[in-house]
C-alpha cells in the first residue's frame, strides 16, 4: 500500500510512504501505474500455469509458492517464466475454511483459506516486465521476494515505470487467479 500525502499539510509536493502490500493492492497498484495499457492485467489468458511448487515454513508462519507459467503464443513464441509468491501469516493451525496441500516435500500441510486482500506477500517473477518495471519499486514497497536488481542496471534510459508505483506482471497476476480458481485463496 502507498500514500500520496495530502500537499496542503506537507510542505513537500509530493511524499510516499511505502509499506507492505496484499495481493489486490499490488494488482491494483500494476493497473493503475500503467494507465494507458491494459495488456498486462487482459493477457493472462494465454499463459498456463502447469506446474506449482509449494513451500511451507511453520515456524514463520510463511507459504512459498512457485509456479511454472508457460505461454505457448508470447510476442516471441513459447515463453517459460517462474513467478513466485510469498504469503504472510499463514495460518497453519486452522479450524475454518481448511485448505490441504501436498508440499514440494511430499508432506501433507493444512492452513486456512488465503486472501487476496488478508495477506502481505512478497513476489517476483524472472520475466522482463517484473525485472524493469516493478523489482525496483516492489522492493521499496517491502513487496519483493529475493533480491533487488542492481542499480547500475537501473540508469539509463526513458523511465521504465514513469509513476514509480509497484506492481505484478501478468505472470504473477496468472499465478494468484490459478490458486483462486484452485480454492486456496479467495
Ligand atoms: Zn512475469
Amino acid at each position: 500500500m502507498y500514500y500520496n500525502s495530502d500537499p496542503l499539510h506537507n510542505s513537500m509536493p509530493e511524499f510516499r510512504l511505502w509499506l507492505e502490500s496484499t495481493a489486490r493492492e499490488l494488482y491494483d497498484s500494476a493497473v493503475a501505474a500503467f494507465p494507458n495499457t491494459t495488456r498486462r492485467q487482459h493477457a493472462t489468458d494465454p499463459i498456463r500455469i502447469v506446474s506449482l511448487e509449494w513451500t511451507p515454513f511453520l515456524g514463520l508462519k510463511t507459504l512459498f509458492i512457485k509456479g511454472l507459467a508457460q505461454n505457448p503464443d508470447g510476442t516471441r513464441g513459447f515463453s517459460e517464466y517462474q513467478p513466485m509468491i510469498l504469503w504472510k501469516n499463514v495460518n497453519y493451525n486452522p479450524n475454518r475454511r481448511v485448505v490441504e496441500i501436498i508440499a514440494s516435500d511430499r508432506q501433507p500441510y493444512r492452513f486456512e483459506r488465503l486472501e487476496y486482500n488478508g495477506h502481505d506477500v512478497l513476489v517476483r517473477c524472472d520475466c522482463g516486465d517484473f525485472h524493469w518495471r516493478f523489482n525496483y519499486y516492489d522492493y521499496l514497497d517491502k513487496s519483493l521476494y529475493g533480491r533487488k536488481r542492481s542499480k547500475y542496471e537501473s540508469q539509463g534510459g526513458p523511465p521504465a515505470n514513469p509513476q514509480e508505483m509497484p506492481g505484478m506482471c501478468k505472470h504473477i497476476m496468472k499465478l494468484f487467479k490459478a490458486l483462486g480458481d484452485a480454492g486456496v485463496v479467495e
